[in-house]
């Protein structure tokens, strides 16, 4: 199923983010929005230790969720 990017979510459940993608040129970290699926990017403020329990709302989806203290850092931004 694919959605467009114009998609709310009428979910106000926060859902964890267990994979984040280190971007290195934009400094940040990327993860798959549990919501709408889009590729999203956040602030890294420090470690990826530190933002663990950091919870985000999506601005295109309107979606809330929470990175994981466990996230694992992922190689490519396909395997999100
Ligand atoms: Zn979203």
């Amino acid at each position: 199923m694919w959605e467009t990017k114009s998609v709310k979510t009428k979910s106000l459940e926060i859902l964890p983010v267990n994979k984040v993608f280190n971007d290195e040129q934009q400094n940040e970290f990327l993860v798959k929005c549990p919501h709408c699926k889009n590729i999203r990017g956040i602030d890294k403020e420090g470690s990826l230790r530190n933002l663990g329990g950091e919870q985000y709302q999506d601005n295109l989806c309107d979606g809330w969720y929470e990175l994981s203290p466990n996230a694992k850092i992922v190689n490519t931004i396909e395997e999100l």
